[in-house]
């Protein structure tokens, strides 16, 4: 691979992890599909030091791994077959029996459902933490403490955290950090040169960008982690087929553009929505009266393409009313495609602690590639519909 650190990363990401130019070489890698690689000779099945066999990846994966490595400034990578599965994945290399874990209460649901439902059947508890506590979270921190799970902007809801606070007082205590780190596609937050010890995405997002795969990363800040996080997932059979991660790889060379445009046109429905009296809250941590702006500005380099909004003086029955009255927007889960999405929040909003007493139902939008003027007016739209 020839050096393109001096370049920015739009550039680095259309040219690195690619096949060297020689007579007629196309301009991608490969697709290999395998599950048994062969060999010439029966000494070199055991040699250890070539690939074996095909959950482990061929190159396709590996020029994956390395462009996930550029991203966020990794160790090592390691790919899961979907989001969830890299959450999890990251959480098992880990949490052993007896650990106490600290979860943040905007955790994305089914990573909370997994550690409430699940991890506390194999002996390890979770304690669910305001996403506000900031370097608070000291006081949380018990002897058992293996894990403090981290997501900012939290999923539905956009709070901020203070990301090297909590890595600080974690540090202090030989605690790992893990941040959920989807909703930035690593293109706006660095988690990892905050101090923050690994960090996960769905690539399912923004990287296969066209939702029609799913797919996940554990990126770890150390060699020490990335090897214990490759090892677990060897242990447990994680493999990602050669054709998602192939299409992910080719995400990766237009994620940029394709990010910056959702996200200037999410800022602009943002905007727009909060100059309106039917609009109660918009939660955008870019606008300057979200409450955690300030940090947001701190740490984050932009936005990204969803954020949510909530109607003034109406019910829950309106927020569906007003989502069955768009056109452009799809009724659907997920973000980061080029299809802008709509979801009303209410019937999958779980909090524990963080009591945040929204005066009207909660609306997720997620902006695709459509242009923003389209986007507004179906919007507007919607309005009519409940108005
Ligand atoms: C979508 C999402 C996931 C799960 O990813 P899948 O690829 O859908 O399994 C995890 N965390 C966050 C914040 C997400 O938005």
């Amino acid at each position: 691979m020839s050096d393109y650190s001096k370049y920015s990363p739009q550039t680095r990401f259309a040219h690195m992890a690619r096949p060297k130019a020689g007579l007629g070489t196309p301009v991608n890698t490969s697709i290999q599909r395998a599950s048994t690689l062969l060999f010439e000779r029966a000494e070199d099945l055991y040699r250890g030091d070539v690939r074996g066999y095909g959950r482990h990846g061929v190159e396709v994966h590996d020029n994956l791994k390395d462009i996930f490595c550029e991203l966020e400034g990794g160790k090592g990578a390691s790919l899961t077959p979907s989001g969830l599965a890299a959450c999890t994945l990251a959480i098992m290399s880990i949490v052993k029996a007896g650990d106490h874990l600290l979860l943040t209460d905007s955790t994305y649901g089914p990573v909370r459902n997994f550690c409430l439902n699940y991890l506390n059947t194999i002996g390890v508890e979770t304690e669910i933490y305001d996403p506000h506590i900031g370097g608070n979270i000291e006081s949380l921190i018990r002897d058992n403490t293996s894990l403090i799970w981290l997501e900012s902007p939290g999923s539905l809801t956009f709070e901020i955290q203070n990301l090297p606070a909590i890595a600080t007082a974690a540090k202090a205590r030989d605690v790992t950090t893990i941040i959920d780190n989807t909703w930035s596609g690593g293109i706006t937050l660095k988690p990892l040169s905050l101090g923050i010890d690994i960090s996960v995405h769905s690539a399912t997002k923004y990287f296969g960008g066209h939702s029609d795969l799913l797919a996940g990363v554990v990126i770890s800040g150390s060699e020490n982690l990335a090897k214990k996080v490759a090892q677990t997932s060897k242990y447990i059979g994680h493999s990602l087929a050669a054709d998602d991660a192939y299409q992910i790889l080719r995400g990766m060379r237009t994620v940029f553009p394709r990010f910056q445009q959702a996200e200037s046109t999410a800022l602009e429905l943002a905007q727009w929505l909060s100059e309106r009296s039917d609009v109660e809250l918009v939660l955008h941590p870019a606008l300057p009266e979200h409450p955690d702006h300030a940090l947001w500005a701190r740490d984050f380099t932009g936005g990204a393409c969803t954020f949510s909004f909530t109607l003034k003086d109406k019910t829950e029955a309106h927020a569906v009313k007003f989502i069955n009255g768009l056109n452009i927007f799809g009724i659907g889960y997920s973000y980061g495609g080029f299809e802008s999405l709509a979801i009303h929040c209410g019937p999958q909003l779980k909090r524990s602690l963080s009591k945040q007493n929204f005066k009207g139902p909660l609306v997720r939008l997620a902006c695709g590639v459509e242009a923003s003027k389209d986007l507004i007016h179906d919007l507007k739209q919607g309005f009519n519909a409940i108005s």
